[in-house]
């Protein structure tokens, strides 16, 4: 049990992210969040308000995240959940991908996580509490053309996350992945009419997902109802893939 309720949220603007961020506000959480930009982070205090936390870190970039993540890690010693949700794609063909293109979607997508973690374990491991939930995606497990970057880097926190749930698993520390399908945020409008059409022939549902659907699981996954659960990937695909 624990009466720290604090999250610590990357990705806290985004499509799924507002939605992440708001479940917890709703349930009496502190926020702790992670926006890009200053711009970014002006946003979220006024929509949150002086009593929760904000930082502006530019999480593909290794020392700015890591100098940040010390100061999390001591001016916060009671989170008690994390959500690494923030993500990007730039998509190419394998033959034309730059390696511009594969380093910085590994370095946001998985590096991060494992940046993050390593700084914000030790408080938890003192504490004897702790959810961790990372945000994969359906295409990890079943690959995607054009996005072999993406892939690697949502396959690899699969993997990552699956250990981290074994070394902590003694330690009342929950480590868990939800892995969306497609759901209705920025990153899924940057796709045209066809390609949207094509997808929703493959669900059997025949919608797009919302983002608080990710929303309700992560925050399940972060409750004491979920605490024999770890080292899981949750898929939420509105049936597109039955695993
Ligand atoms: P989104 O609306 O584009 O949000 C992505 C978030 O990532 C943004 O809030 C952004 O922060 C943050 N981010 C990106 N690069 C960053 C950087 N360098 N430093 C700090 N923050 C950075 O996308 P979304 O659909 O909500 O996606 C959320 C997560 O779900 C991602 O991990 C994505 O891969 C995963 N996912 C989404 C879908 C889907 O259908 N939408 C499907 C499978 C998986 P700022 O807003 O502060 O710039």
């Amino acid at each position: 049990m624990t009466d720290n309720k604090k999250v610590f949220i990357t990705g806290a603007s985004g499509g799924i992210g507002s939605a992440i961020c708001e479940k917890f506000y709703n349930n009496n959480y502190k926020l702790v969040l992670v926006a890009s930009s200053d711009e970014k982070k002006k946003k979220l205090h006024n929509k949150f308000g002086d009593k929760n936390y904000y930082y502006q870190i530019d999480i593909s970039n290794e020392e700015m995240l890591r100098d940040r993540m010390k100061e999390i890690s001591s001016e916060h010693n009671d989170i008690s959940v994390i959500v690494n949700n923030a993500g990007i794609t730039k998509d190419n063909l394998i033959l034309r991908m730059k390696t511009e293109q594969w380093k910085s979607v590994i370095q946001t997508n998985l590096d991060s996580n494992f940046i993050i973690i390593k700084s914000l374990l030790p408080n938890m491991i003192s504490k004897k509490y702790g959810k961790i939930i990372g945000i994969s995606s359906v295409v990890a497990t079943s690959g995607n053309p054009g996005q072999s970057n993406y892939v690697a880097s949502k396959s690899g926190l699969i993997g990552l996350y699956k250990s981290i749930a074994h070394e902590v698993a003694k330690r009342n520390i929950n480590v868990n992945i939800v892995s969306p399908g497609f759901i209705k945020t920025s990153m899924t409008d940057m796709l045209n009419e066809i390609q949207k059409n094509e997808i929703l022939n493959k669900i059997p549902m025949n919608k797009f997902g919302h983002p608080s659907d990710i929303a309700n699981l992560v925050y399940f996954l972060s409750s004491e109802d979920s605490n024999y659960i770890t080292g899981q990937n949750f898929n939420v695909n509105g049936g597109m893939i039955m695993f």
